[in-house]
C-alpha cells in the first residue's frame, strides 16, 4: 500500500523537493493530488510525468491552457482557490503537504484536518495566523501535524521516543545574507541582494523573510504551537553554518541537537515516512575534514526587529500574529516590487500593529477579518 500525497504548492521549492522524495520511493508513495498558483508549465509537465488522480491551478485564466494539455490523460483538472481546499478532503489520501505561501495555506489546511488528513505543515504562515484553532482542531480530529519546517522537524525528531518534557527549545537561525550588514547598510539593501541566501534555496517571499528575521520570528510562533510552549521556552541562537538545525534542551540540563548539511529533503522525508527513516543513500552526508566550526552568537533585535515584533506578538496573543503576518505579506511584496525600502518594511509592520483592531479571542471568521484589514491598511500605510 502507497500513502498518498496531496502537494498543495507542487510547482514550488518544497513542493518539486517533495516530488524527488517520492520519486525515491515510488514503491511507498504516491502523488495523489498536485496544486499550483500560476506556473502552468510546470504543473503540466509533473502531472504527465507523476500521473496524479488529480491537479488544481489556482489561478482559473489558466484552467484552459492546463485541461487541454492532459485532456489525452485521465487526471481531473480543476481551477480556483476554493478547489484546493474540496481536493484535500478526496477519500484516499493519507498526507497533505501544505507548501503554498502565506495565508493562502490556512483554509486548505483546516479542510485537510476535518476530513481526518495528516497535515505535512511547510506553510508555517498557517500556525502564525491561526496556531490555536489549527491546533485545537488537530486534537479535536486526532491529525497528525508533521513539521516540515527544517528547525521544528529537527526538534520533532529530537524528542521522538523521548517521554521527557521539554524544558526549552534553542531554534537556530543562519542569520541570512545580511548578519554583518550595520543599520546604514541594512538601509540600502537591494531585492537582488535580499533574495541570495547563503545556505538554503528557496521560494522568494520565505528568502525575504530569512533576510529579515521574520523568518525566524514566525518560527518561535510556529515552535510554540506546535509542541505547545510558552513564550519563555523558546530561545533563537544564529548559528551562521546551519549544520545544527535546532536543539531541545531537557529538565536535567542535557541538550539534543538534531544536525546535518541542509537539505529540505530530510524533514519532507521524515514527514512522510514517520517515525521511520527512509534508506536515502544519495541524501548529503556531513564531511567533519570540510565543516570544522560550528559557531553560536545572539541575534540582534536592533537591527533585526522583526524578531522582536514576532515574539511581541507571541506574547500578546490574540489576532496579533495574524496582524502581523498580514502586515508582513504585503511589505514583502512591496520590497519584491521595490516600492519600499529594506528597513521600512519593519517601520511598517511596527506602525500597523499599533494600529489594527486586536481580538483577544478570535474565531476563524475574525481570523478572516483581520487579514483583510490589515491588508487594506499595510497596503494605506505604505502609500502614505
Ligand atoms: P515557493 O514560492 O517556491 O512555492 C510556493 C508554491 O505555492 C508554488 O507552487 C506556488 O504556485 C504556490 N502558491 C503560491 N501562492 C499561492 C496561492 N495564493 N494559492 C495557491 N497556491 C499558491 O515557496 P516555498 O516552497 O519556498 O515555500 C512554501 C512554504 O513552505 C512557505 O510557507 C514557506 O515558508 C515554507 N517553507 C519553505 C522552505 C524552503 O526551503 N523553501 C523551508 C521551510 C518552510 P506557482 O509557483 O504555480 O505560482
Ligand atoms: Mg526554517
Amino acid at each position: 500500500m502507497t500513502k498518498k500525497i496531496a502537494i498543495l504548492g507542487s510547482t514550488g521549492s518544497i513542493g518539486t523537493q517533495a516530488l524527488e522524495v517520492i520519486d525515491e520511493h515510488p514503491d511507498l508513495f504516491e502523488a495523489y493530488a498536485l496544486t499550483a498558483h500560476n506556473n502552468a508549465e510546470l504543473l503540466i509537465q509533473q502531472a504527465i510525468k507523476h500521473n496524479p488522480e488529480m491537479v488544481v491551478i489556482a489561478n482559473e485564466k489558466k484552467y484552459e491552457q492546463v485541461k487541454e494539455a492532459l485532456k489525452h490523460l485521465p487526471i481531473k483538472v480543476y481551477a480556483g482557490s476554493e478547489a484546493i481546499s474540496q481536493i484535500v478532503e478526496a477519500g484516499p489520501i493519507d498526507i497533505v503537504l501544505t507548501a503554498m505561501v502565506g495565508y493562502s495555506g490556512l483554509k486548505p489546511t483546516i479542510h485537510a484536518i476535518k476530513a481526518g488528513k495528516a497535515i505535512a505543515l511547510a506553510n508555517k504562515e498557517t500556525l502564525v495566523v491561526a496556531g490555536e484553532l489549527i491546533m485545537n482542531m488537530a486534537i479535536e480530529y486526532r491529525t497528525p501535524i508533521l513539521p516540515v519546517d527544517s528547525e521544528h522537524s529537527a526538534i520533532f525528531q529530537c524528542i521522538s521516543g523521548e517521554p521527557n518534557p521539554i524544558e526549552k527549545i534553542i531554534l537556530t537561525a543562519s542569520g541570512g545574507p545580511f548578519r554583518n550588514f550595520s543599520l546604514e547598510e541594512l538601509k540600502h539593501v537591494t531585492k537582488a541582494q535580499a533574495l541570495k541566501h547563503p545556505n538554503w534555496e528557496m521560494g522568494a517571499k520565505i528568502t525575504i523573510d530569512s533576510a529579515s528575521m521574520m523568518n525566524k520570528g514566525f518560527e518561535v510562533i510556529e515552535g510554540k504551537w506546535l509542541f505547545d510552549l510558552q513564550p519563555e521556552q523558546i530561545d533563537v541562537v544564529v548559528h551562521p553554518q546551519s549544520i545544527i538545525h535546532s536543539m531541545v534542551q531537557f529538565q536535567d540540563g542535557g541538550i539534543k541537537a538534531q544536525m546535518g548539511e541542509p537539505d529540505m529533503k530530510l524533514p519532507i522525508r521524515y514527514a512522510f515516512s514517520y517515525p521511520y527513516r527512509l534508506h536515502a543513500p544519495n541524501a548529503p552526508r556531513m564531511d567533519f575534514t570540510q565543516t570544522t566550526q560550528l559557531t553560536f552568537e545572539q541575534p540582534d533585535l536592533k537591527r533585526f526587529r522583526n524578531l522582536q515584533f514576532a515574539f511581541e506578538a507571541m506574547r500578546t496573543g490574540g489576532n496579533m500574529p495574524c496582524i502581523l503576518n498580514a502586515a508582513n505579506e504585503i511589505v514583502v511584496d512591496a520590497f519584491l516590487h521595490e516600492k519600499i525600502g529594506f528597513l521600512q518594511m519593519s517601520d511598517i509592520i511596527e506602525k500597523v500593529m499599533e494600529k489594527g483592531e486586536f481580538i483577544a479571542k478570535p474565531s476563524y471568521e475574525d481570523y478572516v477579518g483581520t487579514d483583510a484589514a490589515i491588508r487594506q491598511l499595510t497596503k494605506e500605510l505604505i502609500l502614505n
